[in-house]
């Protein structure tokens, strides 16, 4: 039991999910409310960094989820990353952060791609339009004509102003910012000098498509790298356009690494007397399952059908496995003139000693749900107890 959610809220998981789980809230959170696509969400972006940095740090973790957001302040504090350090360290670097002029690489792009499980399955070729920053071809990223291009006076073309300010006697304080005259350009160009398709700013937006290839096998997450194919910036080298694949939820299968996952809803007569059931495959193929008469299917069996999994990245002739979990429907009643000749067909009861003293007791319905509030925690009998969480942590 934790003592406040707020943090699991705003990543929008329960307490008790894993780290994976983890992590892929954070991505999708982080990647929507990025200050490049919605300036208008910081504190929002902020709050997520701030609720991923807790949860994904085992010590942090445990202090949160005994004692809260006050427990964490009282213990050590809060951190010095900022959210979007922990963006760069979480997408490796490389974006999103004003960088020094010196640095030789533009940032990386990221963009993320929604593929079905069917795609991941067959493997795709998907078509991406970006708009990017390309070096402008008229003045050849100059900005202006030759010879236009005056040193900023203001900072002496450094880009940086430096203000002396006096603290006390004897102490000085040197504050350094961004020259306001060139935006930190360290150059400018007067107005009517400059080129008319780029209006002196060097580069141009450009169309660009890119072709994906979505290959088989490959999982939510994963990256597809286009190596400089960045913004464009002069005296730069381009930074990598990053596709991040996006796996979307499907209806029935739910992958867990290589494996499929579903569920299989049976009657009871099918789960006594057998039954014949069509599996749709990824890929369309239909797969035909027999369970033979005389075999019993319990609720909540597990069975596999090998090689029917996801194909294996980089490997796409090897498969996992399909599992199927069996769902049985038991009647809501059954008419007591038939139980005499249902009786006969099924295991004998058990003989029942009732004691003399035995006390008589009702029995009533307990709704789950209800006592899932009263608890504040998933009861061990719900339904989904055995289901497709339960086999994951059991494969993994
Ligand atoms: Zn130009
Ligand atoms: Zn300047």
């Amino acid at each position: 039991m934790v003592k406040e959610t707020t943090f699991y809220d705003v990543l929008g998981v329960k307490p008790g999910c894993t780290q994976e789980d983890l992590k892929k809230a954070y991505r999708k959170l982080a990647l929507k409310y990025h200050p490049d696509k919605n300036p208008n969400e910081g504190e929002k972006f902020k709050q997520i960094s701030q609720a991923y940095e807790v949860l994904s740090n085992p010590e942090k973790k445990r202090i949160y989820d005994q004692g809260g957001e006050q427990a964490l302040k009282e213990g050590g504090g809060p951190s010095g990353s900022s959210p979007m350090d922990i963006f760069e360290m979480f997408f490796g670097g490389g974006r999103g952060r004003a960088r020094g002029r010196r640095e030789r690489k533009g940032q990386n792009v990221i963009h993320q791609l929604s593929v079905s499980l069917e795609e991941l399955y067959k493997g795709t070729v998907r078509k991406l339009a970006l708009q990017k920053n390309v070096i402008c071809d008229k003045c050849e990223g100059v900005g202006g004509k030759k010879g236009a291009v005056e040193q900023c006076s203001n900072c002496s073309g450094t880009g940086m102003t430096v203000q002396v300010e006096q603290l006390g006697p004897g102490m000085l304080q040197r504050l350094q910012s961004i020259c306001t005259d060139c935006q930190g350009q360290g150059e400018r160009i007067n107005p009517k000098d400059r080129c008319k398709q780029c209006s002196g700013r060097k580069t141009i937006r450009d169309r660009k498509i890119l072709e994906v290839h979505v290959d088989k096998g490959m999982v939510d997450g994963q990256k597809i790298v286009f190596g400089g194919e960045g913004d464009q910036e002069p005296g730069l080298e381009p930074g990598d356009i990053v596709i991040l694949l996006d796996e979307k939820e499907h209806e029935i299968f739910k992958r867990n690494v290589n494996d499929l996952i579903m569920r299989m809803q049976v009657e009871l007569v099918e789960a006594l007397c057998g039954f014949q059931k069509v599996i749709r495959t990824l890929d369309g193929r239909d797969l035909l399952v027999t369970s033979l008469p005389g075999t019993v299917v319990k609720h909540g069996d597990l069975k596999c059908i090998l090689n029917e999994g996801m194909p294996v990245y980089k490997d796409p002739f090897t498969k996992g496995r399909l599992i199927i979990q069996f769902v049985v429907n038991f009647p809501k009643a059954i008419e007591p003139t038939v139980l005499p000749a249902l009786e006969q067909c099924l295991p004998p009861r058990e003989e029942v000693m009732i004691p003399d003293n035995a006390e008589e007791c009702m029995l009533t319905d307990l709704d789950p749900e209800q006592e899932a509030r009263r608890r504040d925690t998933r009861p061990a009998y719900e339904e989904d107890e055995g289901g497709p969480s339960r086999v994951q942590c059991a494969t993994q």
